[in-house]
């Protein structure tokens, strides 16, 4: 469709995890030159120039390239590679990243999102004692209590309080502000804590021990050295008549990892014996949660998925992009809409820049590969559906035209040619 001027509205905003889809944006000139409702940030990302500029469609070895020709090498690469990677997939849509999945298994490929270092204490918290958790509408129509743990989203998430938690009007809340109780934990005065009922200064590698003393006071427990403040947090958490309780990956990097996470778990559990309390992450820009939700349909765990046994494994200590690449395992990589380097270690990232790798993402042809297949942007130039923190999904409606394909027709097509490719047998790996 031509970028004739016009107004698109509920268009969803990808900058952070909050995902707002009431955006109001203006094409003119083949630019989008205004983003109503969006923050500042949603505004600089929307406003940006994401047009291709000079850029190539596609290179080789950093030499523009046709579609077919960097199609082609880049199946060459997958077809002959005997441990393949794939990674990334944050920034794409659910169609997209289910299509990745589909051709790790048809590779025997392992598959990771990459920044498992900050996710995998979260899931393996998951696995081992679950999570009571809800939707941010119902946060929003119930919750009275609300607690940020570790996270300051008016700095990150900046419509998260407006929208979801603390300032609008719900069913039961109905005074809106005035019906809730918002406290922050953290280790430092924020601009959340500024705007907060009460600030609970925490030592961030004692975090563990304050969420065991609150699980313990919400429980019944004397604990008579339990200091004030904490003893008076357990009084509120437990008076709630529904509480949200929103962490972020600070939790998972504490002394303790992902006990800790375990622990603010447990309490939130806990609570629930005597009130309705609910966890949530406040999600990260893109899709991170479609990529852990589309994994988990299709191959039975949220990252750090191996498929070269010839069936989906969940391999947290070997399949990560971190161990597969940092161990030197990996002998090629597809990069899927994502550039997950600044989570790889520096081992990690000299190995992927020994083997051969194929990138896919609006960015791809100014970026080191082997093979770069540049694409539209998701969500202003591309469409599909994303999913939220708390797993509602979301249509994207992107506003403007491009000639690049999208990731998704990147992907079919290098489906297609894998399939074209007669394969040897795969080795499977001990
Ligand atoms: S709060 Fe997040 S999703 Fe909403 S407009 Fe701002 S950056 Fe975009």
């Amino acid at each position: 469709m031509p970028d004739a001027d016009r107004t698109i509205a509920d268009a969803t905003c990808t900058a952070c995890g909050c995902l707002c889809d009431d955006i109001v944006l203006t094409v003119s000139n083949h630019r989008i030159v205004a983003a109503e409702h969006a923050c500042p940030i949603g505004a600089a990302w929307f406003l940006a120039d994401h047009g291709p500029g000079d850029r190539p469609i596609a290179t080789i070895e950093g030499q523009p390239a046709t579609a077919e020709q960097a199609l082609g090498r880049a199946a060459e690469i997958l077809a002959k590679s005997r441990s393949p990677l794939i990674v990334g997939l944050t920034r794409t849509s659910l169609e997209t990243q289910a299509r990745a999945v589909a051709i790790a298994d048809r590779l025997g490929a392992a598959i990771d999102p990459g920044d498992s270092g900050d996710s995998l204490p979260r899931w393996r918290a998951i696995q081992r004692v679950g999570i009571v958790s809800a939707t941010l509408g119902e946060v929003k129509n119930r919750a009275d209590v609300i607690v940020f743990w570790g996270v300051d989203p008016i700095t990150t998430h900046p419509r998260h309080l407006e929208r979801y938690s603390v300032g609008p009007r719900g069913r039961f809340v109905p005074e809106g502000r005035a019906g809730r109780t918002v406290v922050v934990v953290d280790v430092a005065p924020t601009a959340t804590s500024a705007v907060a009922d009460r600030f609970v200064r925490i030592v961030a590698d004692e975090q563990g021990e304050v969420l065991a003393t609150l699980r313990a006071l919400v429980l019944g427990v004397e604990m008579p050295e339990a200091e004030d403040p904490v003893r008076e947090l357990a009084e509120t958490l437990k008076t709630a008549r529904y509480g949200a309780f929103f962490f972020g990956p600070d939790l998972g990097r504490s002394r303790g990892g992902e006990a800790v996470v375990e622990d603010a778990l447990k309490l939130v559990r806990d609570l629930n014996h005597a009130t309705r309390f609910v966890a949530l992450t406040l999600g990260g820009p893109g899709n991170p949660s479609g990529a852990e939700a589309v994994l988990t349909w299709q191959a039975g765990s949220p990252r750090a998925v191996d498929f070269s046994a010839g069936f989906p494994q969940f391999l947290p200590d070997d399949a990560t992009a971190e161990a597969m690449l940092s161990q030197g395992r990996a002998d090629a990589v597809l990069i899927v809409a994502d550039d997950p380097t600044g989570f790889l270690s520096g081992e990690a990232r000299a190995h992927l820049g020994r083997i051969p790798t194929i990138v896919i993402g609006p960015d791809a042809t100014s970026r080191d590969a082997t093979v770069a297949l540049g694409s539209a942007t998701m969500g202003i130039h591309s469409g599909g559906t994303i999913m939220r923190c708390d797993g509602a999904t979301l249509p994207l409606r992107p506003a403007l035209a491009t000639t690049r394909p999208s990731d998704l027709e990147w992907l079919t097509d290098l489906e297609r040619r894998l399939t074209e490719i007669p394969g040897e047998p795969r080795a499977i790996s001990p």
